[in-house]
């Protein structure tokens, strides 16, 4: 495994590497590695030659900077783990690196409002950031394959759309949302959660299975305001549970059969905001 810091270095072994005709996939993160993180870098090691996976805690995609200065970050153990699992490349650059003229943007992709809904609509800012630092991360890797979870739905559904509009050649491959034993979604988060909210968090989980499990029989309505009484609870703040499109992200208020659509979720559960998503299938 080689760990570059700069990025002139790390794309002059990288156009070394694709001059030899080998295949890059790409994992973009944010540190605090668990195993939804290692799901994709297994992914890319199985389809690609090359797996390369970035870790940046990428300060424009956080509209709090209260959010960004609780955000958890080990780079030690990172990369324990990344030597764990047969990473190739890690890049981990400072700020400066990624945006030496500082990092103002202005956003300059026609994503159709997907951007300003759900999470866009709540966390003012965020997908901006978003597009910005994975364009920048792209334009420096130049991979194959990008590698992204189902996790955070919307985030790869937005980079969906920018790959389109641009018309790249990059495949994205998203791999599907990595649960604890007990069905609590991943996240670099979770270590914020004390005891009891890591019990009130499994609701989350819970309360989309019941959707999945219910909607297909049961009139829309009836079954979010159901699922919604289930995550009535002191210590929890809901701030979205609704059922979209999985291509447009557009609410829908019927279910048909021939439809694609996915539950999605958003809650304060004590001081931690999480997300969580469920496709729904018979
Ligand atoms: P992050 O470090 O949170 O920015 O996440 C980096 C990548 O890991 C994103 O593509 C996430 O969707 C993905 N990811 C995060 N949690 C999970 C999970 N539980 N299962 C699968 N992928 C995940």
């Amino acid at each position: 495994m080689i760990v570059f810091k700069k990025i002139p270095a790390l794309k002059t072994y990288l156009k070394n590497l694709r001059n030899q005709n080998l295949t890059i996939g790409f994992v973009p993160t944010m540190g605090a590695l668990h195993d939804g993180h290692i799901s994709l870098i297994q992914a890319a090691t199985d389809r690609c030659d090359i797996t390369v996976c970035s870790i940046f805690v990428n300060p424009t995609q956080f509209n709090q900077k209260s959010d960004l200065d609780k955000y958890p970050y080990n780079i030690t153990a990172d990369l324990n783990r990344l030597l764990d699992h047969d990473t190739d490349v890690v890049f981990i650059p400072d700020a400066d690196e990624i945006y030496p003229e500082g990092d103002s943007y202005e956003m300059s992709y026609d994503l159709g409002g997907m951007d300003e809904i759900l999470e866009g609509a709540k966390r003012p800012g965020h997908f901006e950031g978003v597009v910005q630092v994975v364009d920048l991360l792209l334009q420096i890797v130049g991979p194959d394959q990008l590698f992204m979870g189902q996790k955070d739905f919307q985030q790869f559904s937005i980079i969906q759309k920018m790959l389109e509009l641009q018309e790249s050649k990059i495949e994205l491959v998203v791999c599907p949302i990595i649960r604890e034993k007990d069905g609590l979604a991943m996240s670099s988060r979770n270590v914020r959660l004390t005891e009891k909210d890591r019990r009130d968090a499994l609701q989350l989980n819970r309360t989309l299975l019941y959707i999945k499990n219910h909607i297909f029989e049961h009139p829309i309505d009836d079954v979010l305001t159901a699922a919604k009484r289930m995550l009535e609870s002191p210590n929890m703040r809901l701030e979205y549970l609704t059922i979209v499109d999985v291509k447009t992200l557009q609410e829908v208020y019927e279910i048909k059969p021939e439809m694609k659509t996915v539950a999605l979720i958003a809650a304060w559960v004590g001081d931690v905001r999480l997300i969580d998503n469920m496709i729904l299938r018979k």
